[in-house]
């Protein structure tokens, strides 16, 4: 895919158990302790997971990235500890107060996040095998995402501190998931490369034979590159908006714009879309559609397009009744927001200066460094220009299996909404 995601080169390890494959890290005692400025202690008091390099006063001892530390208010007063950064996150928070991590609650913080799917209906389920297992900050797991697709778990660490567990954190899976597990992937190479630059990890199988993945998603079948494809594979943070958009799509011409591996195309062809088409600028993502729509054999009713959306979107006057725009973040870090705003406002106008009557547009950003009240406000600018009369149907974010600290902001990074175009 079109992502620098993929740049590190995989090594394959073994066919065999994660048991025996390296030694576990489950020491998590604190090495050095961080003392807050004044004033500066309230987030970490209202559970904010993040401590930022800004907020600290003075370090005691030499702690290294990924070190585990202790955190104190400017009086003293124990606030937590968590995994310490160099960069601009310095503490990623583990615990509050006194709370003290061992294996046995780190452990015990994996299979809460088990139970919560299960308690979602997704374990068991005979229409969709493939959810988010373990979704960082919101499972009190900072940095931590796993993705389980059928028989394959994806890990992925964001911080060299998490990376170091990860023996512990797939022999758990290993417990969890039983016979069910046949595969481990660890992909953290990418995320480490722009987060603790300077490691040289790599991307690896830990258990099982290198291959794709064959998913059931609410009943549809996708193929995924686990190994390749962007992020773990697949945008599992999209299922239940993909559910939602089926309702619309019913003897309709349907416009997937930014489509990667063809999601929401399956989806409106299986809901008996008259037609559909896929846009998105990478080959190799669109040769993934091709196989996933070919999966679920719609193909007659589909066509991919290789193009950029933002001149694509310039030539669709009144084809198509239903759209979705779903783009890549626009804003990968907080200096780029007021270009990302300019971006979504852009495409959005766009899209509902053309979209037929009374036609429908799922409209997304996935960018953590614009918020809804953001993104909301670039979409009423773009309906404003483009002259359409817009109504809102309804709000969209990411699906329950992509939980959320309550005071994790910076965890809500998927917005969407559901407009209905009328004149
Ligand atoms: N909706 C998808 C996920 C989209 S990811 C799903 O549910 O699976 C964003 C996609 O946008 C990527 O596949 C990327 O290749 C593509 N992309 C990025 N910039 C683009 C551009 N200017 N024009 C077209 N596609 C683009």
């Amino acid at each position: 895919m079109a992502s620098g995601e993929n740049s590190a080169p995989l090594r394959y390890v073994a066919a065999l158990p994660i048991v025996g494959h390296e030694m576990q890290q489950t020491d998590f005692t604190t090495v050095a302790t961080v003392t807050l400025k004044k004033g500066r202690d309230w987030s970490v008091k209202k559970k904010h997971p993040w401590i930022f390099s800004g907020a600290i006063h003075r370090v005691e001892g030499k702690p290294a990235e990924g070190d585990i530390v202790s955190v104190k208010g400017p009086d003293g007063e124990p606030l937590g500890s968590g995994f310490f950064g160099t960069g601009s996150i310095a503490v990623r928070l583990l615990t509050y107060g006194s709370e003290r991590l061992s294996q046995e609650s780190f452990e015990r913080r994996l299979d809460d996040a088990f139970a919560l799917r299960r308690a979602l209906g997704l374990v068991d389920s005979a229409q969709t095998n493939a959810f988010r297992l373990i979704n960082a900050e919101g499972d009190f797991l900072p940095g931590l995402t796993v993705d389980l697709y059928d028989d394959t778990a994806v890990l992925q660490c964001h911080s060299l501190g998490m990376y170091r567990y990860r023996t512990t954190i797939a022999r758990r899976l290993e417990c969890l998931l039983g016979g069910r597990l046949r595969r481990v992937l660890d992909r953290s190479a990418s995320a480490l490369e722009k987060n603790a630059p300077g490691q040289s990890v790599q991307n690896e199988w830990l258990r099982g034979e290198p291959g794709e993945a064959l998913i059931l998603e609410n009943g549809h079948t996708f193929a995924v590159d686990c190994a390749e494809g962007q992020k773990t594979g697949f945008f599992l943070d999209q299922r239940e908006n993909r559910q939602a958009l089926s309702q619309y799509c019913a003897g309709k011409r349907v416009l997937n714009a930014f489509s990667y591996t063809g999601g929401f195309s399956v989806y409106a062809l299986k809901a008996g879309a008259r037609s559909v088409d896929s846009v998105d600028v990478s080959k190799r993502a669109l040769q993934w559609v091709d196989r996933n729509v070919q999966l679920n054999g719609a193909q007659e009713r589909h066509t991919s397009i290789a193009a950029d959306c933002f001149d694509f979107l310039r030539t669709i006057d009144g084809k198509y009744d239903v759209v979705v725009l779903d783009p890549p973040a626009f804003a990968k870090h907080r200096g780029a927001a007021e270009g990302a705003v300019r971006g979504y406002r852009s495409i959005n106008a766009e899209a509902l200066r053309r979209i037929c009557s009374n036609g429908i547009l799922f409209t997304f950003s996935c960018s953590q460094h614009i918020d809804r009240e953001l993104f909301e406000d670039a979409v009423r600018h773009a309906a404003h220009e483009s002259g359409r009369e817009v109504r809102v149907l309804s709000s969209l974010g990411a699906g329950a299996c992509h939980p959320q600290q309550m005071q994790h902001l910076e965890g809500r990074y998927l917005k969407g909404l559901v407009l209905y175009v009328g004149k």
